[in-house]
């Protein structure tokens, strides 16, 4: 089968596509199997000569007035939303969301362009009480270098944008390795950052093999600060060999989020939530609830309301018209959702919708969302993150119980609460133990907030100022005339 996308080269270096020549990394669609493109694997040389681009570039980058580089996102800003169709096209053969998922990922990765265009034109510094007369104290901010951005596959535009906007903004360059099963979302946005006429060496793409980038970018001197975006797993492999060039890590890992839905809620409300939470890009996202906490006395109701919302989504294709829930990514991904799911029943739970592929679809790539009922509280799907479309239902009794449940777990990315009652959604909003917790809400990835985990989810930040700050050193000035 011919690839449906024209092939890129994959290695953006000092302002040029290079690559033409090496072995190639082939792209396939998640829904089909077909082959859609294929890229370019970078050599050590490559990454090394990134690198160098890099670094030669940082002096003038940094030195532009902060006015100056805001225009180049500006620019990228506007042809990124111009572009959307287009990127959202190539997301979805390569990843699989639904197309219309897929236009809201590219476009919300464009706000981060505009966001920090705007950001960058505050100020980012303070002037200090003295000591005496004749003294001036000044705590200022400045770049770092070269900055690697490593990114994950279930969001390919959107976590490349949420990095380098800022990144750049604040007059680092920087070296970005795309995930290898999406990296052609990663060579049409570098195709545009290419067009708005960045000078050569600010930004620098290679795909490739990860043991061969992530080496070369783990051990270079020259890399200040490591910003990555996948496992916990990878993470911790990261910090590891980073602590050879005390690279500053930012790390922004998985999760396993709770939900805890107590009688009291609004109880259609928190199923709307949750099933979009659960069911968004098929449940592969970082944030996904993956293990839902319901107060007794209702949790038969709730599993009911949510398991309708369930067998509403319509499974495909997500380039078909009116699909709602795309394949996953790959066969080990079904497997190891399969896996707990299979874990899940056989200690007792039952399957209340779901728990199968479609009617007329391969099961290896697609399931249909699935909510289950009665799970214990230490079954696997409620311990480990299942990135995949299977929301487990489990009852608890009282208000400690359900937040010991919650704070049960090495990760700490985000929490979801249902309740009515203010003092309740105080008292365990403040209590549980995450980075992010949205009170009677299902989505918390806005440009203007700090979006991040604490314990095994990493200490990362990205959006708003706290994703500017995430680029940059305290430099403290001391003054004496
Ligand atoms: P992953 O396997 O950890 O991969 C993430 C990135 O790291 C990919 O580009 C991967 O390259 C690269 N990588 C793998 N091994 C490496 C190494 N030794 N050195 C340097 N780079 C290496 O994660 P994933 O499966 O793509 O993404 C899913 C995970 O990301 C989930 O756990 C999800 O929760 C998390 N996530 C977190 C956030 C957040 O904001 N907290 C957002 C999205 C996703 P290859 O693709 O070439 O292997």
């Amino acid at each position: 089968m011919a690839p449906e996308l024209s092939s890129g080269t994959g290695l953006y270096i000092d302002g040029a596509w290079r690559g033409q020549s090496h072995p190639g990394l082939d792209v396939f669609n998640p829904a089909t199997g077909h082959l859609v493109g294929s890229v370019a694997a970078a050599t050590k040389q490559d990454v090394d000569d990134a690198i160098g681009a890099a670094a030669r570039a940082f002096p003038d980058w940094s030195g532009l007035a902060p006015d100056q580089r805001s225009g180049f996102l500006r620019s990228a800003y506007q042809q990124v939303v111009s572009r959307s169709h287009e990127l959202a096209r190539i997301l979805t053969l390569e990843q699989g969301k639904p197309i219309a998922e897929a236009e809201g990922e590219v476009l919300w990765g464009a706000e981060f362009l505009l966001w920090y265009a705007e950001e960058i034109r505050r100020p980012w510094g303070e002037i200090l009480a003295s000591n005496s007369a004749n003294q001036r104290l000044i705590a200022r901010r400045r770049p770092r270098g070269v900055v690697a951005c490593i990114t994950p596959w279930n969001f390919p535009s959107s976590m490349i944008l949420r990095k380098v906007a800022p990144a750049i903004a604040a007059g680092n360059t920087v070296v970005v390795k795309p995930a290898e099963q999406t990296p052609l979302s990663a060579v049409a946005l570098f195709e545009i950052l290419h067009e708005v006429g960045l000078p050569a060496g600010v930004v620098n793409l290679v795909c490739g093999e990860p043991d061969v980038v992530g080496g070369a970018l783990t051990s270079s001197r020259h890399v200040r600060q490591i910003s990555f975006t996948g496992s916990a797993e990878v993470g911790r492999i990261i910090v590891e060999k980073a602590a050879s060039t005390m690279a500053k890590v930012s790390l922004e890992l998985g999760g396993s989020a709770p939900a805890l839905v107590f009688a009291d809620a609004d109880l259609d409300l928190a199923a709307d939530k949750l099933s979009f939470s659960k069911f968004q890009a098929s449940g592969q996202t970082c944030i996904a609830v993956n293990r839902i906490y319901v107060e007794r006395s209702i949790a038969d109701e709730f599993g009911l309301l949510l398991a309708k919302r369930a067998a509403g989504r319509r499974v495909g294709n997500g380039l078909d018209e009116g699909v709602d829930v795309g394949p996953l990514i790959d066969r080990k991904a079904v497997s190891k959702v399969r896996s707990h799911l299979d874990d899940a029943i056989s200690r007792g739970a039952r399957v209340l919708v779901g728990g199968g592929a479609p009617e007329g679809f391969d099961p290896d790539r697609f399931l249909d969302p699935t909510v289950v009922v009665d799970v214990p509280p230490d079954a696997l799907i409620a311990r480990e993150e299942t990135f995949g479309p299977v929301a487990p239902i489990i009852a608890f009794d009282d208000e400690r119980e359900a937040l010991e449940l919650a704070n049960g777990t090495e990760y700490g990315l985000a929490a979801y609460l249902f309740t009515r009652d203010l003092g309740r959604a105080y008292r365990i909003g403040e209590s549980l133990d995450f980075g992010m917790v949205a009170v009677n809400d299902g989505a918390l990835g806005w440009v203007q907030a700090p979006f991040g985990g604490i314990k095994g989810s990493g200490d990362g930040r990205e959006g708003g100022r706290w994703g500017l700050e995430e680029f940059l050193d305290v430099q403290y000035l001391s003054f004496n005339f």
